[in-house]
């Protein structure tokens, strides 16, 4: 296992288009799911060896320093007698304070990720979201002075609202931070959110596909010029500060998931915990096992994923790799889909191996889907 997350749901309010698992904030909800959660960690097999740690949510830092440092001491009582190399927490900047991110790094925690979304205030209103471009900017400052090395900035884009200009001024205002990491997302509207009510009755306050394209292509472009690798479709990185545990996802390596709604995969089966808050906490506290729903990914569906995942990063796909883990030469087996793509300018293909074309990355999610459709 190289991977360990846990989903800490609870946030300080609700946002309109978000589709995780997550709860408004109580503070007694929170203690039992904390408890819940020890329980669930305590009866997790041990397993020793590298790995890394992230704290996703939800809303992270709605808990206290003190209770995130007792739940990381808990995952290496568990998993390894070593610090891990990374351990990441999200944060949601008006909650952050110097004192907590101090205690984060005193407890383990050497990566920050910070949920800033825009740097305009009508957008980062639009998304129903509450804080102000100066709490990141303080967020930031405060991480570095508690000597976390790795801070990056979430940023959506495609947001309703959002011009060609109001995102550069986001993406200048990010790399004016100095940020060693930036994630670039387009917004993705989910059906049975707010979002989705409001896209069935206002279409036209959305940006179109065409302008979504031009938000992304201004993404890498201002990006990379400021010196981030665009390492994986979404993500940018300065040298020295890719996300490893993500980085495990895409190389289609084995990760251990804790909390209600948290995923797994491990020996070739791919779980996901019940999304039923009151179920996971019923089951997770008595020790009993967690309700959930797996699938065991065999043959054509096991190497499709591993080319889904891969084709998002910047690096692609080893031809040698897959082979050795699947027993299948790339190109022969699929060469019906490969073959138009490579005609079409999409995918690159060298001896060693493939990856998407700058164009190709723009259909990222439609080339890669049709690599797990094949049977
Ligand atoms: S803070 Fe994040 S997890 Fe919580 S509601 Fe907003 S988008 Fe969803």
């Amino acid at each position: 296992m190289t991977g360990i997350y846990v989903h800490l749901p609870f946030c300080p309010y609700i946002c309109p288009y978000c589709d995780f698992a997550k709860w408004p904030h109580k503070q007694s909800a929170a203690r039992r799911y904390m408890d819940a959660l020890h329980r669930e960690i305590d009866a997790a097999q041990a397993a020793g060896g590298e790995h890394t740690v992230f704290l996703g949510g939800g809303t992270p830092n709605t808990y206290s320093p003190a209770e995130i440092a007792e739940l990381l001491a808990r995952i290496a009582s568990k998993f390894s007698a070593a610090r891990p190399p990374e351990v990441t927490i999200e944060v949601n900047p008006e909650l952050v304070s110097a004192a907590a991110l101090a205690a984060y790094a005193a407890a383990g925690v050497t990566r920050l990720s910070i949920g800033v979304q825009s740097f305009v205030e009508a957008e980062i209103r639009t998304l129903g979201r509450r804080h102000d471009a100066g709490q990141v900017r303080d967020a930031v400052a405060a991480a570095r002075s508690a000597g976390i090395g790795s801070v990056s900035l979430d940023l959506i884009f495609a947001v309703p609202g959002q011009t060609k200009e109001s995102w550069r001024r986001s993406l200048e205002r990010a790399i004016a931070l100095q940020p060693d990491h930036v994630s670039a997302y387009g917004l993705t509207i989910e059906d049975g959110t707010p979002y989705a009510d409001w896209r069935d009755s206002e279409p036209s306050a959305f940006p179109d596909q065409d302008l979504e394209g031009d938000l992304y292509e201004i993404a890498i472009d201002t990006l990379e010029k400021a010196g981030f690798e665009h390492y994986e479709i979404s993500n940018f990185a300065l040298p020295g500060h890719r996300c490893a545990h993500n980085a495990n996802y895409w190389a289609n390596g084995e990760y251990a998931g804790f909390g209600v709604g948290a995923a797994s995969y491990r020996n070739g089966v791919r779980s996901t915990h019940t999304r039923d808050l009151e179920a996971y906490v019923a089951a997770a506290s008595q020790g009993l096992k967690i309700p959930d729903q797996s699938e065991r990914l065999e043959g054509a569906q096991r190497a499709g994923e591993a080319v889904m995942l891969a084709l998002r990063t910047a690096q692609g796909l080893s031809f040698a790799a897959f082979k050795e883990r699947y027993g299948l030469e790339f190109l022969e087996y699929y060469a019906s889909i490969v073959e138009p793509y490579r005609a079409a300018g999409l995918l690159e293909v060298d001896t060693a191996g493939a990856r998407l074309t700058r164009r190709g990355r723009f259909v990222a999610n439609d080339i890669c889907a049709t690599f797990i459709t094949l049977p």
